[in-house]
């Protein structure tokens, strides 16, 4: 026999968006029924490093103290290494990462199993009732949503006056609602694995290059643990297949242009080794009546630009500030939010493009437009300002950072 139960907001997926979510609205007075599926967060290669225009999302719903004390750390220096320049130089540009928002010390990094459990731990503190190894069933948004779920052997029924998909790319909900997705085609593989072992690395410096056929992204995540990423071609889907494929990544992490890269080919693999085909996917509106997206499920940017934690919060603070503003949570109360995202999504997917085509794209005309780009940015700083969306905002960037001109005068050979 199914178990009954009434709340004011069901959420499906307790990842980083939805028990956020959850812990807000729990500590607003709402109920709040939270549903995840793993029964504990594994590493699966997702967002550890948040922007800086992330952190201050982070800090307008109040969960910074919380994320610093589950062990966040800030990254203060950024270094772009490239095979065209030597490393001496690179190193000499090395980029202050304090400069973006005022009061934000730089990018933030929380292993994603920890942040997960640290929030989803806050929401249940808050009063959300939070369950684990939870299989949702049934979905139904429309005037009396509703889920259908297994837990604990047993079949429950739960309906609330709105439910929340928090449930990612995947989402089961998005589809119960009928919301359609839109994907760019990929672009490129991108591999990211977790180092140990590599204490020479700079517990605060954050760096990237691209050299031959291989780009990579490193971000220190304290205590001698690295998260790295690799970027190459798409022709090369079985590249660090296999059971040495961890090592032989690490391996290709042997780079000329940035020496600094031997601590990490002297660290070892501390968890799985996950690729994925970078794209940009979107919804046009992330709500149906009864429904709201939010996180992944709404659509994602390329992670080539790290911006999925940052784009996520702030979903998290525009929902529940409707939420919070009163009880109108009809379809018409989220028009803002779609509109705002619709906007913030088109921004970030540009500039994840040109950065894919300048950082992921390999071969002599790829280089030869890198080089190109370096040359001409240190004389003329308006051609980064594709980069001031990522580091500072998507509306920090004026509008003509994200036109054609804007990226034929960054992409020009
Ligand atoms: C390779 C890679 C690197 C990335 N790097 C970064 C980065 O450096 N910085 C950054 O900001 N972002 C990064 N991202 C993106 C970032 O990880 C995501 O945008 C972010 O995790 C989205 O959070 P979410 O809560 O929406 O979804 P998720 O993190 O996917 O969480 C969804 C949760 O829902 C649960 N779930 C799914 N289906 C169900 C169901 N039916 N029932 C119950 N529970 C369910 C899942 O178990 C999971 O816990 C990266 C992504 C990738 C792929």
């Amino acid at each position: 026999m199914k178990r009954m139960a009434s709340y004011d907001l069901i959420i499906v997926g307790g990842g980083i968006g939805g028990s956020a979510l959850a812990q807000i609205m729990a500590g607003a007075g709402r109920s709040v029924l939270l549903l995840e599926q793993s029964e504990v967060y594994e590493d699966r290669v997702r967002g550890e490093w948040i922007a800086p225009w992330g952190v201050d999302e982070v800090k307008r719903v109040g969960l910074y103290d919380l994320l610093m004390s589950a062990g966040g750390h800030h990254l203060t220096r950024h270094v772009s290494y490239d095979e065209d320049v030597a490393p001496a130089e690179a190193e000499a540009r090395t980029l202050p990462l304090g400069i973006f928002r005022p009061g934000v010390a730089g990018p933030l990094c929380l292993g994603h199993p920890r942040h997960c459990q640290t929030l989803f731990d806050a929401a249940v503190a808050a009063g959300a009732v939070g369950l684990r190894g939870v299989s949702v069933t049934e979905a139904a948004g429309g005037a009396h949503p509703r889920v259908v779920y297994e837990h604990g052997g047993r079949t429950h029924e739960a309906t609330a006056r709105l439910l929340v998909g928090a449930d990612g790319r995947t989402s089961t909900v998005r589809e119960a609602a009928g919301i359609v997705l839109h994907q760019d085609k990929p672009h490129h593989w991108f591999a990211g694995l977790l180092v140990e072992g590599a204490e020479g690395w700079a517990d605060d410096m954050q760096a990237i290059g691209t050299e031959g056929d291989f780009g990579f992204l490193a971000f220190p995540q304290g205590e001698g643990r690295v998260r790295v990423y690799g970027g190459y071609a798409l022709e090369e889907a079985r590249r660090f297949t296999g059971v040495d494929g961890p090592r032989r990544f690490l391996d290709a992490f042997a780079l000329r242009c940035s020496p600094e890269n031997r601590h990490l080919v002297a660290g070892s693999p501390a968890g799985p080794l996950f690729s994925y085909i970078n794209a940009d996917a979107w919804t046009d509106e992330p709500f149906a009546e009864g429904v709201v997206l939010v996180g992944d499920a709404a659509g994602w940017n390329d992670p080539i630009v790290g911006l999925g934690l940052s784009i996520t919060y702030r979903d998290v603070r525009i929902v529940s500030e409707i939420l919070k503003a009163g009880d109108d949570w009809s379809t018409a109360a989220f028009a803002p939010y779609a509109e705002e995202r619709a906007e913030r999504m088109r921004r970030l997917r540009f500039a994840a493009s040109i950065t894919a085509a300048l950082d992921m794209e390999f071969g002599e005309e790829a280089r030869a437009r890198r080089h190109s780009y370096h040359a001409r940015a240190a004389e003329d700083p308006s051609l980064r300002m594709h980069t001031l969306a990522v580091m500072a905002g998507p509306e920090a960037a004026p509008p003509e950072g994200f036109t054609e001109a804007h990226r034929a005068r960054v992409l020009q050979g």
